[in-house]
């Protein structure tokens, strides 16, 4: 199964990304991750990696795609993958294309985990989370017994400085402006799935599974 996953902020990506890699047996590709574990390994693509990230700048789309493609012949990708966080661009879209036919493989399905930002924005910013033990409430879907205080410790819950409205609508925004010709790009080739990502954790596993069918 040879997968891309898409999704805003806050959809709960990270937690279907999990759920996908242990069923399917595929490793969950992240660029963050392969990017730090090239820098980490002072492989020759790390170091040209680290000399702009250093310098503040973006990682110029080729190295990108280089990095990915190495990543990509590793063993373990064998039965597949699921690339998260890549690609970012229609450019970076196409350099894969290429270097999957060079491959002779193709992706199989891109998942675009998607709700509406009113609900994100929500989400998010009603979230509060414990000063002593990290747990996580939902002023609105997960309050906790007294308010402001932690069921497990009595710890002050507090609202993290970017999860405020304006911070959170910027940071949806930036996404969409982003990823919208990406998911057009991918609705062109006929193998993109639209995931409703407002409905329970497990309803929207259920939904992927199922709309992944027997590929
Ligand atoms: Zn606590």
């Amino acid at each position: 199964m040879r997968l891309i996953l898409l999704g805003p902020p806050g959809v709960g990506k990270g937690t279907q990304a999990s759920a996908i890699v242990k069923k399917y047996n595929v490793p969950h590709i992240s660029t963050g991750d392969i990017f730090r574990a090239n820098i980490k390994d002072g492989t020759e693509l790390g170091k040209k990696a680290k000399e702009y990230m250093d310098k503040g700048l973006l990682v110029p789309d080729e190295l990108v795609v280089s990095i990915v493609k190495d990543r990509l012949t590793k063993e373990d990708c064998v039965h597949g993958f699921l690339l998260d966080g890549f690609p970012r661009t229609i450019n970076q879209a196409e350099a894969l294309d290429k270097e999957l036919t060079k491959m002779g493989i193709k992706l199989d399905k891109v998942v675009n985990i998607d709700a509406d930002k009113e609900i994100l924005i929500e989400r998010a910013v009603g979230r509060r989370i414990c000063k002593t033990c990290g747990s996580s409430y939902h002023v609105k879907f997960n309050p906790p017994k007294v308010e402001n205080l932690c069921d497990i410790d009595n710890g002050e819950l507090f609202q993290r400085d970017d999860d405020t409205h304006e911070t959170v609508a910027t940071r949806i925004e930036v996404y969409l402006n982003q990823t919208q010709p990406l998911i057009d790009y991918y609705q062109e080739k006929g193998i993109i799935l639209n995931i409703d990502g407002t409905k329970p954790i497990d309803e929207v596993f259920e939904t992927i599974v199922k709309a992944l069918g027997d590929n």
